[in-house]
């Protein structure tokens, strides 16, 4: 009953996964496309079935959610695997970069972010059944189809299988050195808009009321917010405002990215920006958006999970690390409801949402031992 075993077995039917992958790369599948997405979910709950799996699909808008579910014959609380089948790549990106190998580099759009994790759940799976292996508890596979344009579909499904779930298993890839994620900041999004007065700008400039010059107020208010020390950042990246030079703008608005690693941080955040108030008489500013994602914040029982993973990777002979980014993912709505959370539990590699996007392949029946002893151990 050696994890080991099933490096050997991805190991020996390698060539077979690769071709798998390649499959699922050329199925182009961009988030919201969902005619594609679907097609791709039907191949993928068919793969799942095969493997035993009993398959809920989630009918949606923007494109079906998959939920499959494994052992559950098993009387533990279930696992949660997490990952996500839609990309960022536009359809005919595979035209211009094909899926080809270099080297140890297994290039395609789509690979790395993350159709090698759907891969790496087939091979687990497969390698159960063929070498009489199971979990230790039911697991429940999750992919979703709009991850890469925030999850607003499916983030209720994640969060209700999160909260059913011990612990959760996502399948992003890991940091550049290979290292597993355990913090992850947490994202919003916010909009202004400015309302001021519109008036000839030689004429009558007192009866205007410039919500440019309101704006600008306020982009050094926001800018104010930032507290690197505290890992809450904010930047005002896009501003428009007004019509032409010589009308006192009526109109502004404004764009704000926001990033915080604690989830206090991230609500004091929203109250600052909820806060904001013009500055001049005649303007209105009205603040809309807020954190799309919680921070995913390295709690004891994230640090426990991690550690179990660690030792479980050493005697795999993996030296596993662990580090934080300031990108999110589904892990932080997983960990956001308490569910202890391993997040980049994927394949090596590099180049997410850029044309160099790689696997790193030789490092693939070493990842799927790893999400296999992961299951088998915890
Ligand atoms: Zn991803």
């Amino acid at each position: 009953m050696n994890p080991t075993a099933v490096r050997t077995f991805v190991e020996d039917r390698l060539e077979d996964y690769l071709a798998e992958l390649k499959a699922l790369v050329e199925h182009e599948s961009p988030s919201g496309d969902k005619p594609r997405l679907d097609a791709l979910a039907g191949t993928i709950a068919a793969r799942w079935a095969g493997l035993g799996g009993e398959v809920d699909r989630l009918a949606n808008g923007a494109g079906d959610h998959l939920v499959g579910r494994f052992f559950g014959s098993i009387a533990e609380k279930p696992a949660l695997v997490v990952g996500h089948f839609d990309t960022v790549w536009p359809v005919g990106t595979i035209d211009r970069l094909p899926f080809r190998r270099e080297g140890d580099r297994l290039y395609g759009p789509g690979a790395y972010d993350m159709k090698a994790s759907l891969v790496l759940v087939a091979a687990v799976f497969e390698a159960f059944a063929a070498l009489g292996l199971a979990p230790r508890r039911p697991v429940t596979v999750l992919f979703t189809s709009d991850e890469e344009v925030g999850s607003k579909t499916s983030r209720a499904l994640i969060e209700d299988l999160a909260r059913e779930s011990l612990h959760a298993l996502v399948l992003e890839p890991p940091l550049a050195d290979g290292s597993l994620k355990t913090a992850r900041k947490g994202v919003g999004r916010f909009g202004l808009e400015v309302q001021g007065r519109a008036a000839h700008a030689g004429v009558a400039p007192e009866q205007g009321a410039s919500a440019v010059v309101e704006l600008a107020h306020q982009i050094l208010r926001i800018q104010a917010l930032n507290d690197p020390a505290s890992g809450t950042t904010v930047n005002v990246g896009t501003v428009q405002g007004g019509t032409t030079p010589n009308v006192v703008p009526a109109h502004a608005m404004a764009q704000v990215d926001a990033r915080a690693v604690t989830i206090a941080g991230a609500e004091a955040l929203e109250r600052a920006m909820a806060g904001l108030a013009a500055a001049t008489p005649g303007t209105r500013v009205t603040v809309s958006g807020g954190f799309n994602r919680p921070p995913m914040e390295r709690t004891p029982g994230v640090a426990a999970l991690f550690e179990r993973a660690r030792a479980i990777g050493a005697a795999l002979g993996l030296a596993l690390a662990e580090g934080s980014t300031g990108g999110g993912s589904d892990g932080n709505f997983t960990a956001a409801v308490g569910t202890p959370t391993l997040d980049g539990l994927g394949t090596p590699g590099g180049g997410a949402h850029a044309d160099d996007e790689h696997i790193l392949y030789k490092a693939l029946p070493e990842r799927a031992a790893l999400l296999a002893a992961l299951l088998m151990e915890i």
